[in-house]
């Protein structure tokens, strides 16, 4: 005789990366059918998971999310994963996705913060990994995306424009949901994980060399990673902080996304900044 195994069934349970809980009433209790999405959200706010877990706390909002990762990229939880939130607009989406609320900039193009993105991967492969899935999909285009059947194994990333006319996830993250796809999946398939523990090893090679980019730069971004190599897939080796300058002798690397990443001299440290966060220093 047997009984049906864990395997088969649907795991309630919820992220441990949770640092806050706030559970919101607003909510339609049980999901009615398997997770098999995750649909993330631009906050258009910097706000922490507090200020939202108090948003989602009214009852006359008539918003939630299962989760919120705050500006400082703590993540909260305000609806259990096991239940419905009511977050995009749409029942059929919400009933098998795992929403998350994310802190951005309140104007276009609703640009989150390095600490969020890295949270909201963080999350993303913990989602999956409790779901088992082993990957998840983006499929930028609407109809195709809403009419995909996911494989048991896979989850697939939906956004709320798709089902109200509004800017949400904001063009940020439009733009990185293909890099929050590759990332996941390939920490889900036993590659680098998302981050922390990141590609380690050696010092990349620096593939390019232009001698007009052999200058020393300032820091414009609150906080720096100087990576491994050129992509935030490489592992952080130091931090350099706003006003703080690097120097650059020429070479350079240029990641996925096709920006520019310099190898750069700090101190003791050699290794990869992103040039969208350097000024020349004349
Ligand atoms: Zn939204």
């Amino acid at each position: 005789m047997s009984f049906p195994t864990e395997k088969g069934m649907m795991k309630m349970s919820n992220s441990s990366l949770v640092k806050y809980t706030k559970l919101s009433p607003n909510h339609s209790g049980a999901r009615t059918h398997k997770i098999d999405r995750i649909s993330p959200h631009c906050v258009v706010g910097q706000i922490s998971i507090e200020s939202l877990g108090n948003v989602f706390a009214s009852k006359s909002r008539g918003a939630s999310s299962n989760y919120g990762i705050g500006a400082d990229g703590r993540i909260g939880m305000f609806v259990e994963e096991k239940n419905r939130s009511w977050c995009t607009s749409s029942n059929a989406n919400d009933q098998r996705a795992v929403t998350i609320e994310c802190a951005s900039d309140s104007t276009h193009p609703y640009t989150f913060r390095g600490c969020v993105y890295d949270a909201l991967v963080d999350l993303c492969v913990d989602i999956c990994k409790r779901n088992g899935k082993k990957k998840l999909l983006w499929i930028s285009n609407k109809t195709q995306a809403l009419s995909y059947e996911p494989k048991s194994d896979e989850m697939i990333l939906t956004v709320h424009r798709w089902f109200k006319n509004k800017a949400c996830p904001g063009e940020w993250m439009m733009n990185h949901m293909e890099d929050l796809a590759k990332r996941v999946t390939k920490a889900l398939s036993g590659g680098s994980s998302s981050s922390g523990s990141k590609t380690t090893g050696s010092l990349q090679v620096a593939q390019k060399k232009n001698e007009k980019f052999a200058k020393k730069y300032k820091v414009i971004a609150d906080v720096l990673n100087i990576r491994l190599g050129a992509g935030t897939d490489f592992e952080s080796i130091g931090k350099v902080t706003n006003g703080e300058f690097v120097r650059c002798y020429g070479y350079y690397n240029t990641d996925r996304n096709g920006v520019k990443w310099l190898t750069v001299q700090y101190g003791k440290i050699t290794g990869y900044v992103s040039k969208n966060y350097l000024v020349e220093v004349k």
